[in-house]
């Protein structure tokens, strides 16, 4: 059936209901999942999941999803033109307002969670605890950001001479382009468009063509909490809709959470147009995170932190654990108790509350993290049988003999392992910083000193000391790297309002 502009716009997942996609069933979890007050991924309670029932299970590897990866541009120059009209009417409500919408927001995604928390296994394949920690920080970012509006986005007055009167008013920019990943495509998603959103700005939010389902459910939860419907509009669909979104002259401002290579592409497209305004991009890219371990660290604490940081999500975040670098003296220990560790981990259905790695994302990230598997099976130090069907990709340990030899993010459940000798601290981290991205780093040391070096000497937006290195904590532990790993400012974190803004200074003569 086709449909028209105006229903595409209305419901874009219809659309791909339409040709032949599945819609996903709801599918309810006991509500006891949700200690009142317990916030994103990291601390999540197991033994809550032991709850979980048959109803969870029923949920199927491979399961069909909307495909949303088509790519129709035609709706995102009237999705933008529905926006741009809608600006000044959502920029001058009053940011009280834009910050209720939000809180109403975290209360519906509170409310729905199960359905959320049910599309997000379906859609993404993410395991229970993942999808538990994927909708609290989503109600994280909005009631944060919520917050922080309301306490920051406000007029200041500012000093002068007798008789001069300045103020400092802060307001949207205009219509945003939100563009997010399919790995927090709930909590990412939501994060950058709701920031964008209570600043004053209107949104044009594409989603990952893998996870449109999940967007749409959210979207029409941020219009029931009150956000207006042109003020927030959903474009789904794979690059072709990107690049039209990010190449019309309209859009005010990008925030992009994705490959640095996308990134760079945005970037580019947004001056290539000599008439065209300079706008900021907000871009959160990859990493190649290391860890660093000494001879002083606790080693059970170490294989615990490291199984945690690269193999849970499937190695499916920026944030995971790439490269494990441990001191020579302490490496056979480290690496013989971290193999033994791998086999209790359990491989399977994402819906099965003991599942603790699930199957990637598509078919092209499978093969492609297949493989590399395949090509360094002569330095792989342990890997796990692959179940025989789905998009399992064995968490594997590789050995590396320098650090330089790991040149590229693998997006997946590998990890690589390096040593480096006693009294090298400081040039192992030179090491990893000419890299060239910046996003996480970990250090494990009962060592104060190596603390402070590693604290002066890391080039990365998040430093983990003596803990797993992912889970950043909504407003706790503000998100963000640096060089190839993105522009910051941090998600989560006090100053990333401030970039959706525009400053105006008006000086009065009185
Ligand atoms: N915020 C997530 C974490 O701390 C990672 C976000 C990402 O993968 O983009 O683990």
């Amino acid at each position: 059936a086709r449909l028209s502009e105006d229903e595409i716009l209305a419901d874009p997942v219809a659309k791909i209901a339409a040709v032949g996609g599945a819609r996903h069933p709801s599918i309810p979890l006991p509500k006891d999942l949700f200690a009142p007050g317990h916030r994103n991924s990291s601390g999540l309670d197991l033994s809550d999941v032991a709850t979980l029932e048959a109803t969870v299970a029923a949920v199927r590897q491979p399961l069909a999803r909307a495909a949303g990866g088509e790519d129709d541009v035609a709706i995102v120059t009237t999705a933008v033109s529905r926006a741009h009209t809608a600006f000044p009417t959502w920029s001058r409500t009053p940011v009280d307002e834009r910050a209720a919408c939000l809180e109403r927001l975290a209360d519906l995604l509170e409310a729905h969670r199960d359905r959320l928390m049910a599309i997000c296994v379906q859609e993404a394949f993410k395991t229970i605890p993942d999808a538990i920690g994927e909708v609290r920080e989503a109600a994280d970012f909005c009631r944060y950001y919520a917050g922080e509006a309301r306490s920051r986005l406000r007029a200041v007055e500012l000093p002068g001479p007798t008789g001069e009167r300045n103020m400092l008013h802060i307001e949207g920019r205009g219509v945003w382009a939100t563009i997010a990943p399919w790995n927090f495509p709930l909590a990412i998603f939501l994060g950058q468009t709701v920031a964008a959103l209570v600043a004053g700005n209107t949104v044009v939010a594409k989603p990952a063509p893998q996870t449109p389902e999940i967007a749409r459910v959210a979207v029409e939860l941020a219009h029931q909490a009150g956000v207006p419907r042109d003020a927030l509009i959903l474009v789904p669909g794979g690059p072709q809709v990107g690049a039209a979104l990010t190449a019309d002259v309209r859009i005010a401002g990008v925030a992009f959470t994705g490959s640095t290579a996308t990134a760079k592409r945005i970037a580019r497209t947004l001056v290539a147009d000599d008439d065209r305004p300079i706008v900021p991009l907000i871009a959160e890219t990859g990493g190649i995170n290391a860890m660093i371990v000494d001879s002083t660290a606790l080693p059970e604490q170490v294989v615990a932190d490291v199984v945690t940081s690269s193999f849970r999500s499937a190695g499916q975040r920026c944030s995971a654990l790439r490269l494990l670098l441990v001191q020579a003296d302490v490496a056979e220990t480290v690496i013989e108790m971290l193999t033994g560790a791998m086999d209790t981990l359990r491989l399977g259905d994402p819906a099965d509350p003991a599942t603790d790695v699930g199957p990637v994302i598509d078919r092209a990230s499978y093969d492609k993290l297949m493989a590399y598997r395949a090509s360094v099976a002569d330095r792989t130090v342990k890997t796990l049988p692959a179940p025989a069907e789905g998009l399992f990709v064995p968490p594997t340990l590789v050995r590396i003999d320098r650090i330089e030899d790991l040149d590229r993010e693998w997006f997946g459940p590998i990890l690589h392992v390096a040593t480096w000798e006693a009294g090298k601290l400081e040039e192992t981290i030179a090491r990893v910083n000419a890299k060239g991205y910046g996003l996480t780093m970990g250090l494990h040391s009962r060592i104060a000193r190596a603390a402070e070096v590693t604290e002066a000497a890391a080039a990365v937006g998040n430093l983990y000391i003596n803990r797993s290195m992912i889970g950043a904590v909504v407003g706790s532990q503000p998100f963000g790297g640096e060089g190839l790993s993105g522009t910051g400012p941090k998600a989560g974190g006090p100053h990333y309002l401030y970039r959706f803004c525009a400053e105006r200074a008006v000086s009065v003569d009185t």
